[in-house]
Parts: C-alpha cells; structure tokens; sequence
C-alpha cells in the first residue's frame, strides 16, 4: 500500500536528484499536508519523566531541543543527503557556519589543511587567520595545478579544501585528481559547492568525502535567508560534525528551513535557465569586454574540465576591464536593470566589484595572487529575460567608452 505519511528511505533513495529536490525527506503529518509544516517550535514534550530520560540516554526516538532537532529541519537535511546521493547531512544557521564547523569539528593543534587559493573571501579568512589562532598549519596552493596539491602534502596533512569553481576567478579544480591524492596520503577532501549546486555537480561522484554548501546561494534561490549545509558519511556527520555543532548552537531555524525547502522545489530548473541565461549574456560580453571567464565558453582556460565535472556553465561569469576600479565602478553605477549586489544565486541579476566588496578585507597581494584585479567585476545571472540584460550591458558599457 502506498504509504500516506512519512517516507521510506529504501524507497526513496531511489529517485533521481530533480524528483528528491521536490519530495525528498518530506514527513507527513497526521493531517496529512501535501506541502511541508513549519514546526516553529525551540522545545518538545514528553508523555512521562521515564519518556524524556529516555530520550535524553538515546534509548528513544525522538527530539528534545531544537538546538540538536526539528521536525522541518530534519526534512530539508534528508533532502539535501538524497540530492547528493550522500548517507547524511545537517544544516546551519550560514554557509559560513557550515565551513567554520566543517573545518573546527576535526582538525586539532598540530593538524596541518591544504587550501585552494582562491576562494570565498571568508574562507578565505578561515585559513589564514583563524585556523593558524589554535596552531593549525595551513598551505595554501594553486587549486588548478594538481602538482601544488601533492607537493603540499606532509606527514600530518589531514584535510584539503577547495571550492570549484571558485569565487570569483572561476578556477576550476579537478576534484578526481585532487581527491585520489588526498586519499593517497591519508587526507580527506572537503569541497564548497556553492556555486555549482548538486544540479550541476555533485563533488562525491568525484570523491570528495565531504561537500559543504552556503543554502543562502542558489538553493533559496530567491534572496531571502541564510542557510548552510553539511553532507557526508553517517559516520562523520553523527561522530565528528554533530558533537561539535550541538554544543557549538550555529543552528538553522525552522523558518530558514521551510524556506529552502521550498527553494528546492525548483532549484533544478532555476540553475539550468539561469545556466543559459549566463552562456547567451557570456558570448554577448565576451564580444564587448576585453576578458572574460565564464566555464561553459572554450576561451576558459579549463574549460574541458569544466564540462567533464559539470552538467552546464553555471550562473556566475567575471569580467576584466582595462581601466581599472574607475571604469568597473562606472560600468555599476551606469547599469539599469542589474543591481550593485554582492549576494550571488538570486532570481536577479547582480553584479559587484569583489577588490572593493567581498574580497575587500584580504591584502592586495593575496587578491593579486587569486586574480581579483581593480578591473574585474562578477556577474550573477538571474532569471530575468536574457536579451534585457544584454541591452543594459550595451547600454552600460557604452557609457564607459566601452
Ligand atoms: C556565500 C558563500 C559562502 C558563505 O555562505 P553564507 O551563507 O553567506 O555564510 C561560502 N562559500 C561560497 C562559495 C559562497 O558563495
């Protein structure tokens, strides 16, 4: 009979991403809701003090405190692991708060992290600011050059983390190689998936042991919370992650929770017209700017990996400009319809000048190192018509001489 109520993880594993996006991890009520409840609720009741002692020694299911879980949460989780086809995933209050425990629930004094360069700007500070703070040894390598990996490598090497394609170069690193290196050596390999998604790619396929993801980005889709995920084995999740972040409280509210879930819903069709908005606004900017990247065109250099590990280009594309911050900051200011926004993976297109925004607190020599000149502005493509982006870009780059 077909089960009205709750689901079935062996049946329901499976499904295909795009049917788990929509129906994965629902929990029905007795009342029977096809969409999922909200359960706005911090605390839970027991029956008898025996009911909540033993729920509190683990003898019985159940929750007891929304800081450990919740009834909508737990929904959104069970997705996640189902669209990435992983055992288990739990959710946070940020993409940030995702990486930061990713990163403190299991390297210690002594441990030494292999990092991307470039990266999300507070990734970024996470390897080189606070991770040196508790003694914890970081190199930072070219993500694109494999060699850099392995040549990094050293007897108490424990993680390597990387972003792909990363914020906002678009590097791309190849995950099989980087993986088969780590796992070589006894390392594990912890990949920020951000900008992808599991639409676009889905990092375990690679090898990648852990995938951590900001929700806020293309997962909500739609620019109204903050949210973060962490996906990986039962065994990591349930042993390392879950005592950290617990005690620790970077908790997803329900609220956020319901409000990717429904995000998911239509996060497959949201990142592939968006993925064709970016290719068509692309090859009209490529014709126009000096440089561009964007992964999906042959003139990236990497674009053959690109397309090996990715199923489209992506939402996101940066342009270079000759005439440094003056020309960049004259090209946002003459936009009409893309706004000045450093969000990204919003169902409006917005554009920003990372050297003077999110990549503003790291030195000049290390936005040099990752490529964020003066003249580079990022681009994250909507849902909008395309051609109206391509005639404000006409318009606004033509205002800049352009
Ligand atoms: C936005 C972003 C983060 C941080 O996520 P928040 O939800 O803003 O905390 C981390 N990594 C990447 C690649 C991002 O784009």
């Amino acid at each position: 009979m077909k089960r009205k109520t709750g689901q079935d993880r062996s049946v329901t594993s499976k499904w295909r991403p795009a049917t788990q996006a929509v129906r994965g991890g629902s929990a029905r009520s007795e009342w029977g809701e096809t969409s999922e409840a909200l359960f706005l609720t911090s605390g839970y009741a027991y029956d008898c003090a025996e009911d909540a002692a033993a729920r509190f020694r683990g003898d019985q299911k159940g929750m007891t405190y929304s800081r450990l879980q919740n009834p909508t949460v737990e929904m959104l989780e069970q997705r996640l692991a189902l669209m990435e086809g992983a055992e288990a995933a739990r959710c946070t209050a940020s993409g940030m708060a995702a990486m930061t425990a990713v990163l403190l629930c299991q390297l210690k004094t002594g441990d030494h992290l292999v990092a991307a360069r470039a990266m999300f700007g507070s990734c970024r500070w996470l390897t080189d600011t606070l991770l040196p703070k508790f003694g914890i040894e970081v190199t930072i390598v070219d993500g694109r050059d494999a060699h850099a990996w392995k040549a990094a490598l050293k007897p108490n090497t424990r993680l390597f983390f990387l972003e792909t394609p990363a914020n906002p170069t678009l590097d791309i690193v190849d995950i099989r190689a980087v993986c088969d290196i780590a796992h070589e050596a006894g390392a594990q390999v912890v990949v920020d998936n951000a900008f992808a998604s599991p639409v676009l790619q889905r990092p375990m396929e690679f090898g990648a042991d852990i995938v951590a993801y900001s929700a806020t980005k293309m997962m909500d889709g739609q620019g109204r919370v903050l949210a973060g995920a962490v996906v990986g084995t039962e065994d990591f999740i349930l042993n390392t992650l879950l005592p950290f972040t617990r005690n620790t409280g970077p908790t997803l509210s329900a609220f956020n929770a319901w409000v990717v879930l429904k995000g998911l819903e239509t996060l497959d069709l949201r990142v592939m017209r968006q993925s064709d908005n970016a290719l068509k606004i692309a090859r009209f900017l490529e014709t126009r700017v000096p440089r561009l990247l964007y992964p999906n065109l042959p003139s990236h250099p990497q674009y053959q990996l690109a397309m090996r590990q990715m199923k489209a280009g992506g939402t996101i594309l940066s342009i270079y400009l000759d005439g440094g911050r003056a020309q960049a900051h004259g090209l946002l200011d003459a936009l009409e319809l893309v706004d000045i926004s450093n969000n990204i993976g919003d169902s409006r297109s917005l554009m920003t000048h990372p050297a003077s925004t999110t990549h503003a607190g790291l030195s000049e020599e290390v936005r040099m190192e990752m490529g964020v000149t003066e003249g580079m502005l990022r681009l994250s493509v909507g849902l909008e018509d395309a051609d109206d982006v391509i005639a404000d870009f006409d318009q606004a780059l033509r205002a800049v001489g352009l």
